[in-house]
């Protein structure tokens, strides 16, 4: 009987010491979590690539990095280009230049704006100049929409992800600063509805080379545009 006693108490004991090793945290589920917390931040970025409704949930990777560090950023007050939109809107900037994904540093799209827009919204010309180009048979992701303006000093202001026959223009028009050029969209590779805006030199067609591009009619912008910032379109200077 004192021998059944012994072998019971020195169950309980092993009993006890095991439950104690399953409740104390185990280094590696640990690190685990650890892990898991970080890639879970980069979700949203993958999840809004397939909703095409509505903008993607900014990370700090997003955050201001305020222009390219490197570029030349020509005086803002008497920049030839103004915001792509009518004057009197106001639309945020989500991704700027040298932010993040097709607009990091060292990219083709490294000087590039996206203003987010819902699909439809009139896009204006940012400079004056001459239609070179235009693309709008695109309904998704497979073919990206734009309109291209050539400004007769080598370089050239693309206006894309544009919604389906969005083109307000035809080749060989001349646009005046301001003037209606299209309706925006989500064609190409437009996780959301934006507008992707650049200028670039040299010519038009892919891969091309950016150039830094500052704005005259919105609030200062020494270092162009900042990411997820709105910009109100001001009267022209
Ligand atoms: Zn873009």
């Amino acid at each position: 009987m004192k021998h059944l006693i012994h072998i019971i108490l020195l169950l309980i004991v092993s009993s006890i010491a095991n439950s104690a090793c399953t409740t104390s945290p185990p280094t590696i589920p640990e690190t685990l979590s650890l892990d898991i917390s970080p890639s879970q931040t980069t979700t949203p970025q993958i999840i809004s690539t397939k909703i095409p409704s509505s903008p993607p949930t900014f990370t700090a990777e997003d955050d201001p990095a305020i222009g390219c560090p490197f570029a030349n950023y020509p005086d803002w007050e008497t920049s030839p280009y103004v915001l792509p939109f009518p004057v009197g809107k106001t639309y945020q900037v989500r991704l700027s230049n040298c932010s993040s994904s097709y607009h990091a540093e060292g990219k083709n799209d490294q000087f590039a704006f996206d203003f987010v827009m819902a699909t439809g919204t009139l896009v204006t010309a940012a400079r004056a100049g001459t239609v070179v180009y235009i693309e709008e048979k695109g309904i998704s992701r497979e073919l990206n929409n734009l309109v291209v303006v050539d400004h007769g000093d080598n370089t050239f202001a693309e206006y894309m992800h544009l919604k389906q026959y969005g083109a307000l223009v035809k080749v060989g028009d001349f646009v005046e600063q301001g003037d209606e050029i299209g309706l925006s969209g989500a064609t190409g590779l437009a996780g959301y509805p934006h507008l992707h805006f650049i200028v670039v030199e040299g010519s038009w067609q892919w891969p091309y080379d950016g150039v830094p591009v500052t704005f005259s009619n919105t609030s200062p912008n020494p270092n162009s545009l900042a990411s997820n910032t709105k910009y109100t379109a001001l009267p022209y200077p």
